[in-house]
């Protein structure tokens, strides 16, 4: 299989052929775990899946780190400490892209609500190409020297992989990083490329359950009840002036409700119901701003409603920006360029999305990380062409064009790690 790209020197020829020679490995792995997503926090068949590839190849593999987790390492003397991160889990999202390999899983989540299981943040794609980045660095030893460390990740999406492998020991059983190296595949570049967005890469990220209470009662007796789902429409609505009115312009401010849940039945009218929230910021003092505005709306509409009581406002999940370190960038921008061809490497503005990835920067480690182009090349210059969007990580339209983008997440990966252990 052939990399369509243009502009290629004999410097990605070579980058190219070494590639070839693990793809076909990599692409069966991407399939199977494609077909085989788990929620997150449950992903031990993907993690046993991937431990096991890595062991293969002579890496030192240890599981169950902060639950599902996976390390393997590959020493190679003394030298830089670095580590790559791949995540495990899929979403609780029907897979609807009509490709011959898409899931048709379903399952149990945490709540016991049947949901489908589908890979719809790319992080199979992800695995993959750690996977083929390992081969490629077992393979090579002599172009490199130092402790490599690559690390399955549980429940990113829920936020508490990385928090959870780092209070199993992560940075202390395991030897601390120099350096922690992450890439995330996006359909807002198009595959064969990557992007590089030095200092704030993403926003910080708070996730909120609202539970509001009315009254219960018959739908045709609305006098005798309390409707919390009138006051959830409300407050809804509410919620989106924080961003539109009381944000200072110019500021970034999401505010988004993406679940609503009340009721049973069209006559009846419930006690109670849920919001669910994610809020997206990228400064302090603009996230304290909106969190307060929240729990300010929330309790007055509550209120106006005559509602028996206050409704319970939980913060059930939250991470902050990943930085991406701007001299780290600087020092691995040429080292792209010349493995994927100067076209291919992209600067980028940062993206309204989110990641525990910020834990590791936290415990004092430089971090880069990095977008994968996703997109069809031609789909992707005919949605630019004619204004629309190509449908986003967690849409049940999510489709990479896997070959020119796991081909290049693995010379991409490949080049930083060699750049990085040189
Ligand atoms: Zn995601
Ligand atoms: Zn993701």
């Amino acid at each position: 299989m052939a990399l369509l790209l243009t502009g290629f020197g004999p410097a990605q020829e070579a980058g190219s052929k070494e590639v070839e020679a693990v793809y076909p490995e990599a692409r069966d792995l991407y399939v199977n775990i494609h077909q085989n997503p788990e929620l997150s926090g449950h992903e031990t068949q993907t993690a046993a899946r991937l431990a096991e590839r890595l062991r293969s190849l002579t890496y030192e593999v240890t599981e169950h780190v902060g639950g599902t987790g996976i390390v393997a390492i590959l020493k190679n003397g003394a030298g830089p400490k670095v580590m790559l991160r791949t995540e495990l889990d899929a979403l609780p999202v029907e897979e609807k892209t009509g490709l011959p390999y898409a899931s048709k899983v379903h399952t149990k989540d945490d709540a016991g609500h049947e949901v489908p299981v589908m890979h719809a943040c790319g992080h199979d794609l992800h695995m993959a190409a750690i996977f083929g980045t390992a081969a490629v660095m077992a393979h090579s030893k002599d172009t490199w020297h130092g402790t490599l460390m690559l690390i399955g990740q549980p429940a990113e999406e829920t936020a508490g992989g990385a928090k959870a492998m780092l209070a199993d020991g992560l940075f202390t059983r395991f030897p601390k990083p120099d350096f922690a190296v992450a890439m995330h595949v996006e359909n807002i570049l198009a595959a064969g490329t990557v992007g590089i967005t030095p200092g704030v890469y993403n926003t910080n990220a708070d996730s909120l359950r609202i539970t509001i209470y009315g009254k219960g009662g018959h739908g045709a007796m609305p006098q005798t009840t309390i409707d919390p789902i009138v006051i959830a429409a409300r407050t809804i609505l509410t919620l989106q002036t924080i961003a539109a009115r009381e944000v200072k312009p110019g500021e970034l401010a999401i505010v988004t409700v993406g679940y609503v849940r009340a009721g049973t039945k069209n006559n009846v009218i419930p006690d109670q119901a849920e919001l669910g929230l994610t809020v997206r910021t990228n400064k302090t003092q603009v996230r304290q701003q909106v969190l307060a505005a929240i729990t300010r709306i929330v309790n007055a509409e509550a209120e106006a409603a005559g509602a028996p009581k206050l409704p319970l406002i939980e913060h059930y999940e939250s991470t902050d920006l990943v930085y991406s370190d701007p001299a780290l960038a600087e020092r691995l921008k040429p080292a792209l360029e010349a493995a994927l061809g100067r076209d291919h490497v992209a600067m980028e503005d940062p993206i309204p999305a989110s990641e525990d990835f910020s834990y590791y920067i936290q415990q004092g480690v430089p971090g880069f990380y990095f977008s994968l182009g996703g997109a069809d090349p031609e789909k992707f210059a005919q949605a630019k062409a004619s204004g629309m969007n190509l449908p986003s990580n967690h849409s049940p339209l999510f489709a990479p064009d896997v070959d020119p983008a796991l081909h290049t997440g693995i010379a991409a990966e490949v080049a930083v790690l060699r750049e990085l252990m040189k």
